[in-house]
């Protein structure tokens, strides 16, 4: 059976959909990323497209290239090289290697602990003639510094499937202190090796109620510094578990809610994933956790980690998800950073199935209570009669127009030849006729040179729009309506 979402509303908005196949005897075959997507490319006036399988976590070929027509044949010899191939990707030491080297690492005296930063890996002496020619730290690696590998290690920021954002403090201390007044005592973080390390770390000052926390990442780095029982090297697009079933079954212990400790799933992924496969990885976990638990018809507790216009497609994906006010702050983004002069707008936002009335937004930074919406909101998001909501979705105060029935961007007229609201100066009349992407009426979207697509071999390779830096553009325009969302920074 293929729960494949209806033709017209690919995920990517390119006219490529994921097919997820749940129950099939077919076995995507495997690239270094583990267990490869299977994709439909719609072709014109074609009822079923052509399907082609490709990596689930790249979606930028330079970062993975596997690609294979459904119904191709592969030639042994071709199987063999992508056995190698994928050997050859695994990282250098297993996790219970990494986990000695470390025990050792902490033994030597500080004088001898060292850091390669261009292999990002902490050295033992015996590491040192082959990392000779490197940039090495060795300054004061100190057990403090150890518990901040998110401050140590470098973030992955120029490799465009696993861009890492991380936390500024403000966001992660909200977030943990959210998840703690909830009740919960145990966090699944994934992808999320900031919030994971606040944890750890609080609870070494003793000073609140000890918290679990468990950290499922894809970057491998990270098994340097956590133990298996706190760490999988895992991929959130296939629901893939690096390293084979006893990682897996870690992870399963620890959805286990023993003495009443409740447990809640915090991600935040690559802005430029795909939500349909991240979805079904999360509906999963959220299965594996009911399977878990006494009360069968519950799902687990989420926050999903997302910019704001991807709300109707996580939604459709999630119905029990509210998308929350609350802006999400990261260190090391230009765009999504608190600016010097004032606060700059984070497109950032909480998804979650938690009771939305529950999660305290701080007073401080503006977010008031809407009796009548039963949320707390920002501060711009003024509640609208007519549309009986707090209309907002970017935090400036949204006005309502006649006309179209609804509330819009403050930046935004009516235009009566478009016959609905839109910027002063958008290609007027155009209507849909021209380009969504750029604006060009020479072409249409699916045409336009300045976008990424995810490619069959053989086509010209986008730009590769998939990094956080490029989430402030949707992927997708699925409608009219959901146009109307694209973000604009007027
Ligand atoms: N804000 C978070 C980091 C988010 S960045 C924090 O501060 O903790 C996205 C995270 O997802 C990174 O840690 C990255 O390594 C991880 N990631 C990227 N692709 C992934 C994949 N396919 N599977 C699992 N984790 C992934
Ligand atoms: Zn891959
Ligand atoms: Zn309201
Ligand atoms: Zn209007
Ligand atoms: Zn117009």
């Amino acid at each position: 059976m293929h729960a494949k979402a209806t033709s017209n509303d690919s995920d990517d908005g390119y006219g490529i959909d994921v097919v997820l196949q749940q129950g099939s005897d077919k076995i995507a075959p495997s690239c270094p990323h583990g267990p490869t997507l299977l994709f439909e490319k719609a072709n014109k006036g074609e009822e079923n497209g052509r399907r082609f399988y490709a990596c689930s976590a790249c979606r930028d070929r330079k970062d993975c290239n596997f690609f294979q027509w459904e119904d191709e044949k592969v030639s042994e010899a071709r199987l063999k090289a992508r056995e190698e191939e994928n050997r050859s990707k695994k990282p250098p030491f297993s996790h219970s290697e990494y986990i000695s080297r470390f025990r050792e690492f902490v033994s030597l005296p500080l004088d001898q602990r060292r850091f390669c930063v261009d292999c990002q890996v902490l050295l033992l002496p015996r590491d040192w003639d082959e990392h000779s020619s490197h940039l090495t730290l060795s300054d004061d690696i100190t057990v403090a510094r150890l518990r901040r590998p998110s401050l140590l290690l470098c973030p992955l920021e120029n490799k465009k499937s696993n861009a890492q954002y991380l936390f500024a403090d403000r966001s992660c201390h909200f977030l943990l202190d959210m998840l703690s007044t909830l009740g919960f005592r145990k966090v699944l973080c994934v992808g999320t090796p900031r919030l994971h390390e606040l944890i750890k770390l609080r609870n070494t000052e003793g000073t609140s109620e000890a918290m679990k926390s468990m950290l499922l990442d894809i970057d491998f780095r990270y098994s340097q510094f956590y133990g298996q029982d706190e760490f999988c090297h895992y991929n959130m697009f296939n629901h893939h578990f690096f390293g084979g079933n006893e990682p897996a079954g870690v992870f399963r212990d620890f959805l286990r809610e023993e003495e009443g400790s409740k447990v809640v799933m915090v991600t935040d992924p690559p802005f430029g994933g795909l939500v349909k496969p991240l979805a079904h990885s999360f509906r999963q976990i959220s299965d594996t956790w009911r399977e878990l638990q006494a009360n069968s018809q519950a799902e687990m507790p989420m926050v999903w980690i997302f910019p704001y216009f991807f709300e109707p497609r996580i939604v459709e994906c999630f119905s029990s998800f509210t998308m929350l006010d609350y802006q999400v702050d990261y260190d090391n983004h230009a765009l999504y950073k608190h600016g010097k002069t004032g606060r700059k707008q984070s497109p950032v936002r909480l998804f979650t199935n938690l009771p939305a009335r529950d999660i305290v937004l701080p007073k401080e930074e503006g977010y008031r209570f809407c009796a009548l919406c039963e949320r707390y909101v920002s501060s711009g998001n003024k509640h609208c009669s007519k549309c009986n909501v707090c209309p907002s979705k970017d935090g400036r105060e949204w006005r309502h127009c006649a006309d179209c029935g609804k509330c819009v961007k403050p930046s935004w007229q009516h235009c009566t030849t478009c016959g609905r609201c839109a910027l002063p100066d958008h290609p007027c009349g155009r209507g849909q006729t021209g380009c969504f992407n750029c604006g060009s009426p020479r072409h249409k979207h699916r045409a336009c040179p300045g976008k990424l697509r995810l490619q069959p071999k053989g086509k010209a390779k986008g730009p590769g729009q998939t990094t956080r830096a490029a989430a402030g553009r949707p992927a997708k325009k699925r409608s009219r309506k959901a146009h109307r969302k694209k973000p604009s920074v007027t």
